[in-house]
């Protein structure tokens, strides 16, 4: 296993810049909770504390929806042209863009995440998101309708009103553009509460949004935590909408609570045990980098990671022997080294859960081919973990582990790979690996998920609509169905000409 170099000792050049915003952010401006309460956010690479950043609950949400609903009911984001919300969202891309190193190293300090992929993949990808919705910021209209008894009518698509959004800690940065930007697209405004393990670049992230000139109260971040602030979110009784992406449990109560408030409509993207299914006529050797990838990509934390491998008998042995090899050579370590592909998981209970669940496994009676132990003297380091002969009512078969431990399962037949792919309480994402068209077809139609990759994964699209089927929750970012749910459609009707209502 690589040697991990942590905080003080990483072989990476580059500078961690200091972190500059610790506060609330509430009507344009930085201010302390409340309560004057705050938090320690932590290292995951040192386990030690990074910063004290202010903890809002239900008062300082409640400032924040008052910034929010005033910005929306008088304030100019709602009742300007699309095309001028678009400009300055593509300003505010621009200067995302000129600070992606911050963003990335934020992220990187904050939540494990390697340094390197933030800047060329996750935070390129919001700010993909970003600019696609000020690209739909101008597009948005309604239909005209043809109606009986000599009326006519048209729909207006009208911005939903003050979203909340609750934001998980897996994407930090990322994870604000899919939520932000849609909703600033509609002309909604908005309070955001990130994650507490990463509550760094959300704070970054609204001052970049007041330099490009989003006005005061369209973007709010309050950071706190779930029970509190998460909470006062969900149940608030001036909140139109609420967005949430985390686990299954926090999304039913999230629904729970905006039922019994004000039936605020709700969309959650929640957990996934998404299957990749791979078939005897594949070239081992590219699907093996596939698998490795979509399985342990952002150390497995990742809702979307194919955690399920089934593979083919035909090639069964061959395959793991080189995933397991392929597996050995993943460099866990520092994620500002230039050479770690896999970083410290978010932070000590994520660590303790895998953990136990490897345990889990090992106890259930699945063999532990790779991984399955903690690495590093400090920090939260997992080895890439592999477990073969896991049957399907293993709790590591199951439940989403949220990190990097695969299970790789043997098939027969097509039917078998379809059944026992889709045995599982959630339906967030599939992959399929086949030259065969017919089967790619036939499995991909059969699969209860709400994306199916063919010959690839994590293929992310600003314009491809994402999100669950069964327990990973429902409602779908990215696409214009990721913009309609921030739109209440109007419809105006009027008599014309003879019709009897005149
Ligand atoms: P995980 O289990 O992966 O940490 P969670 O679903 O607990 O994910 O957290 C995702 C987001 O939901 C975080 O921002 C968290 O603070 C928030 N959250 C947690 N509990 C609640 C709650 N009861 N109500 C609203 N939000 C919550």
């Amino acid at each position: 296993m690589a040697e991990i170099h942590t905080n003080g000792d990483s072989k990476s050049s580059f500078k961690i810049p200091e972190v500059k915003f610790t506060k609330l952010f509430i009507n344009g401006e930085f201010v302390d909770s409340v309560s004057g309460k705050t938090f320690e956010t932590i290292d995951p690479r040192s386990e030690e504390v990074i910063a004290n950043i202010a903890e809002g609950d239900k008062e300082d949400i409640d400032l924040a929806v008052k910034a929010a609903r005033a910005a929306f009911d008088h304030g100019p984001w709602p009742r300007m042209s699309g095309s001028e919300r678009g400009r300055i969202m593509m300003k505010y891309a621009d200067l995302v863009e000129a600070n992606i190193e911050e963003l990335a190293a934020l992220d990187g300090i904050d939540a494990g995440k390697v340094f390197a992929y933030g800047k060329i993949r996750d935070i390129p990808f919001g700010l993909s998101v970003l600019r696609y919705y000020a690209g739909a910021a101008d597009k948005i209209y309604g239909k005209t309708l043809k109606l009986s008894n000599q009326l006519q009518g048209y729909t207006l698509h009208e911005p939903i009103g003050v979203v909340g959004h609750i934001i998980p800690w897996n994407f930090p940065a990322g994870m604000f553009f899919f939520k932000v930007s849609p909703s600033m697209a509609a002309g909604c405004t908005m309070v955001i509460k990130p994650a507490e393990q990463s509550p760094l670049s959300a704070l970054f992230c609204a001052h970049l949004a007041k330099l490009a000139g989003v006005p005061d109260g369209v973007i709010n971040v309050v950071t706190g935590f779930g029970p509190t602030a998460g909470a006062a979110i969900s149940s608030h009784m001036d909140i139109d909408c609420v967005s949430f992406t985390g686990s299954t449990e926090v999304g039913r109560l999230v629904m729970q609570a905006a039922a019994t408030s004000n039936l605020k409509t709700v969309s959650l993207e929640l957990g996934g045990k998404s299957p990749l299914i791979i078939f005897d006529d594949v070239d081992v050797d590219s699907t093996v980098n596939l698998a490795l990838m979509g399985g342990f990509a952002n150390k497995g934390e990742f809702c979307v990671c194919s955690s399920r491998i089934f593979v083919q008998e035909g090639i069964y042995d061959e395959f793991v022997t080189k995933f397991v090899r392929n597996a050995k050579g993943i460099t866990v370590g520092d994620p500002f080294d230039p050479s770690t592909l896999q970083g410290p998981q978010v932070d000590k209970v994520q660590y303790e859960k895998v953990l136990s669940y490897i345990e889990h496994g090992k106890r259930e009676g699945a063999t532990l081919l790779t991984g399955g132990k903690p690495c590093g003297e400090k920090g939260y380091y997992i080895e890439p973990t592999i477990f073969t002969d896991v049957t399907d009512d293993m709790l590591i078969a199951k439940d989403e582990i949220f990190g990097p431990v695969i299970a790789v399962i043997k098939f027969k037949t097509i039917e078998e790979a379809i059944a026992r792919a889709n045995s599982t309480s959630y339906g967030l994402a599939a992959g399929i690996a086949t030259k065969d068209l017919n089967i790619a077809n036939t499995v991909s139609r059969s699969l209860r998920a709400g994306i199916v990759w063919i010959n690839c994964y994590l293929a992310f699209d600003a314009d491809c609509p994402y999100g669950g089927y069964k327990l990973s929750g429902f409602g779908r970012e990215f696409g214009l169905e990721g913009l309609h749910k921030y739109l209440q459609v109007k419809s105006v009707v009027t008599p014309v000409h003879n019709s009897p209502w005149l």
